[in-house]
């Protein structure tokens, strides 16, 4: 199988590649490093690189491939061992998790993200009610990293295998408890999960280390565990394949994919598409970008998604984007898909300029969009594609 390994999968820079065209590479190998701000890049297969061109190293994958992998160096020092294996936000935001934990939160909060917000995606709940333990382990390591004193793991009550599996994992902790988010989207959002656990409303644009807390995604604490106790790179991600998918009803989860798999791979072992379908996105419904079957899995993908066919026979379109869900670019693109002509776009009305960039002034107490409606109706609209969680 040929596998392409993407040179960003993170904020910051691209990766510098330190292997050559032609050259064998083993599973775990460390096959690209970063320039700046980003993460390490271990190779997810035992292969021949074919190719290194567009921010992408294109693996050639062996038939056979070995259980093990090639361990990062060893060390006493968590933060050393998490950037060594390059672990990044695993929730889509693809921070340099070494580099976010390098902080001190003495008497502050670490809080695990299990929101699994985007509907359909199922792999981190899954994942948290087979191995309680890596979220469990992994707050603590973040604990003792940031000197915090207090875990909370923040889910929603829909979520009940795993908060049973989770409270049980926490039953020797007197320093971590579950606690619930409300079942609303976008309950993943950093700023909610602090408003709603630990009751202190951040402002657009604050991080959560303003509250003195630090937020995790599930896969992210799995990662942590699996860098300090394993030393295993981040080489693979859970998926969640859903939608037009034969044999995905409910969503298909497939853990530990090597990263650079193309999404056809996985679609395929689904049992192919269920026809007619519309686009493919990468990602969940919210959030998610559109692919192709070439694209590969990264550290950060969430989900491949599998839409119904998208309708034609709407000619003027107007777009509402929301911070949490998708923006102006990825509406417009949904449009385009369709054929139609995109008259006007607004953003939700809660939307504020921080920094030049736009945020919610309050991710989920959402507003309704009547206004905002009639306005794109005025511009000649004869529907609306809203990114809001409330049309
Ligand atoms: S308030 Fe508006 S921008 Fe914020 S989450 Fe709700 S719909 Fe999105």
């Amino acid at each position: 199988m040929i596998i392409s390994i993407l040179l960003k999968q993170h904020v910051g820079v691209a990766c510098e590649p330190i292997v050559m065209e032609k050259q064998i590479v083993k599973k775990g190998e460390l096959i690209a490093k970063p320039t700046g701000l980003g993460a390490n890049i271990h190779s997810s297969v035992s292969g021949i690189v074919q190719k290194i061109e567009n921010d992408v190293i294109v693996i050639d994958a062996f038939d056979e491939q070995p259980e093990e992998y090639e361990k990062i160096k060893a060390s006493d020092d968590y933060l050393e061992l998490i950037k060594e294996a390059g672990v990044v936000g695993a929730g889509g935001a693809g921070f340099p998790t070494h580099t976010k934990l390098n902080t001190n939160l003495e008497g502050g909060y670490v809080l695990a993200n299990l929101a699994e917000c985007e509907p359909l995606l199922n792999h981190n709940t899954q994942m948290s009610t087979i191995n309680p333990d890596y979220i469990v382990k992994g707050v603590k390591y973040i604990m003792e990293i940031t000197n915090a004193s207090k875990g909370y793991i923040a889910i929603k009550p829909i979520y009940k295998l795993a908060i049973d599996a989770l409270i049980k994992a926490c039953e020797k902790e007197s320093n971590i408890e579950v606690k619930l988010l409300p079942n609303m989207y976008p309950a993943g959002d950093e700023r909610v999960i602090v408003r709603e656990i630990l009751g202190i409303t951040l402002k657009p644009g604050q991080l959560p280390l303003e509250a003195n807390a630090i937020v995790s995604n599930a896969e992210t604490l799995k990662n942590i565990v699996l860098a300090i106790e394993e030393r295993k790179p981040v080489i693979s991600k859970d998926i969640t394949v859903c939608g037009r998918v034969k044999n995905a009803k409910g969503g298909k989860t497939f853990f530990d994919v090597p990263i650079g798999t193309p999404a056809g791979y996985l679609i395929d072992k689904c049992g192919g598409y269920i026809k007619p379908y519309g686009e493919l996105v990468m990602g969940g419904p919210f959030t998610g970008n559109h692919c192709t079957e070439q694209s590969p899995i990264s550290k950060t993908s969430g989900g491949i998604l599998v839409s119904m066919p998208l309708p034609k026979e709407v000619r003027k379109i107007g777009v509402i984007a929301c911070e949490c869900g998708a923006n102006e670019d990825r509406l417009e693109e949904i449009a385009k898909q369709m054929g139609t002509e995109v008259v006007a776009s607004k953003k939700c009305k809660r939307m504020i300029e921080v920094n030049g960039r736009y945020r919610c002034e309050k991710p989920g107490v959402c507003p309704g969009q009547a206004e905002t409606v009639l306005y794109l109706k005025k511009q000649g609209a004869e529907a609306i594609i809203a990114g809001t969680c409330e049309g």
